[in-house]
């Protein structure tokens, strides 16, 4: 297993993996072929733990894991216990690592130094880079002899945004002094969305304009124009934009003030109520997860009716937005949990948009869960697609390419 890859992607409570088989390199994301997958999640506390391999090994387990660092040991331990699949042949490790800053805009050979920049650009978002810093450090202890790891970053595909769309419209000197800008994240996924929206209309990236949409627990939207993002929703953190399952998104930039001073708390803790207690779980009352307010809605339930109506119609607003800015495009891509498997929320998304030429094909989108397909009737001036994102297959794809562009140096 020579030129096999072990993808991490671990967000805020879960690590995800894919142990992946190249052949020096990855031509068609998606395609390629994997010896093994798997989960942990509700990482911090009583977490489940669901690993198969190609072969038909499995682990299912719930177990008491403390954080990202022992979810990655004990990934490592059942990789090793499999013979068919000891990670003794690995060539090397990509890490999916949140926020690279300004620092980092393409993928990156960890080494101490990588590593303490990492932490080094955690003020500009203490949740999001802790969990991969972990598992890095986890892995290094773990593998010998030592394997190549990369860090590739959620930020680095939202690098080539212009400024008018990246800058706040903040007094320049403060911007500079803090670093404030908009980065951007889900970066993976609106850049594996676009590409395999070429791959699979054979057009040229170059000529191609979409709407990329990650629809899951967090939520994102990218304007790409010739397969570069020119605007995204997320800002300087991920809070911005979107209604997500628990983050606010857009909001008055005074509500923090007002609250902080109305109920007399920190500043960082209206800022947690923004990031964890808000969005869909705030306006229901009841969930963050659109499955359970779907059905609420259907019981009768009106703040779960209004949580599903809001995150709807501000999907459409930034949709209508960023096609005024793109000067219209070819297609709109749905991926994430809610945009790959929900027909009722793509349905209640595009409603209303015939009039631009936007119009879907009710039984397709019907019969699309979980699987690439295009939800849009045939003359349909702008296109609706399905495109279930593998972040890892990027992860691997970008890990490879690291590596030989280090031997070649
Ligand atoms: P994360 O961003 O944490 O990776 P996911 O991409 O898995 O999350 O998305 C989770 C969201 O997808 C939840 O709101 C969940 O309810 C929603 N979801 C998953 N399946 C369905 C479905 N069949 N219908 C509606 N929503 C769904």
């Amino acid at each position: 297993m020579g030129d096999n890859i072990l993808a991490i992607n671990c967000g805020s409570s879960t690590l995800k993996f894919q142990l992946i088989e190249t052949n020096g390199e990855i031509t068609t994301l998606g395609q390629e072929r994997r010896l093994a997958s798997g989960i942990v999640d509700k990482i911090c506390g009583a977490a489940i733990i669901k690993f198969t391999s190609e072969n038909g090994e499995r682990l299912t387990e719930n177990a008491e894991v403390d954080d990202h660092g022992e979810a990655t040991h004990r990934m490592l331990d059942w990789l090793n216990s499999l013979s068919s699949l000891k990670t003794a042949g690995l060539r090397a490790v990509g890490h999916r690592v949140v926020h690279g800053g300004n620092l980092f805009t393409e993928p990156t050979l960890i080494n101490d130094e990588v590593i303490e920049a990492i932490e080094a650009l955690s003020y500009l978002a203490p949740l999001h880079n802790r969990p991969s810093l972990m598992a890095i450090r986890a892995a290094r202890e773990s593998l010998v002899p030592a394997v190549p790891m990369v860090a590739i970053f959620d930020t680095s595909f939202h690098n080539t945004l212009p400024e008018q769309a990246y800058q706040y419209a903040i007094p320049k000197e403060l911007a500079l002094k803090h670093r404030i800008r908009r980065y951007g994240f889900h970066g993976l996924a609106h850049q594996y969305m676009t590409e395999r929206y070429t791959a699979i209309t054979s057009k040229p990236i170059d000529q191609t304009k979409l709407v990329t949409l990650q629809l899951g627990n967090g939520c994102s939207v990218t304007a790409v124009n010739g397969g570069r993002s020119v605007d995204t929703s997320m800002g300087f953190t991920p809070l911005e934009g979107l209604v997500m399952g628990t983050r606010s998104g857009d909001i008055d930039p005074s509500l923090p003030g007002f609250l902080a001073r109305s109920e007399n708390v920190d500043i960082e803790e209206v800022e947690s109520w923004l990031n964890t207690r808000s969005g869909l779980l705030g306006i229901s009352g009841r969930s963050r997860d659109m499955r359970e307010l779907l059905e609420a809605e259907r019981q009768g339930d009106s703040s779960a009716a209004l949580a599903v109506e809001m995150f709807c119609y501000r999907v459409r607003k930034y949709i209508g937005g960023y096609l005024a800015a793109l000067g219209g495009a070819d297609a709109i891509v749905l991926g994430g949990g809610i945009g790959e498997n929900s027909p009722e929320v793509r349905a209640r998304i595009c409603d209303g948009m015939e009039w631009f030429g936007l119009t879907l094909d009710q039984e397709r989108n019907a019969a699309t869960i979980g699987s690439e397909e295009r939800i849009s009737v045939n003359n349909s001036r702008v296109h609706v697609y399905v495109i279930p994102v593998d972040e890892e297959s990027i992860i691997a794809r970008d890990t490879v390419r690291c590596l030989y562009k280090h031997l070649q140096k």
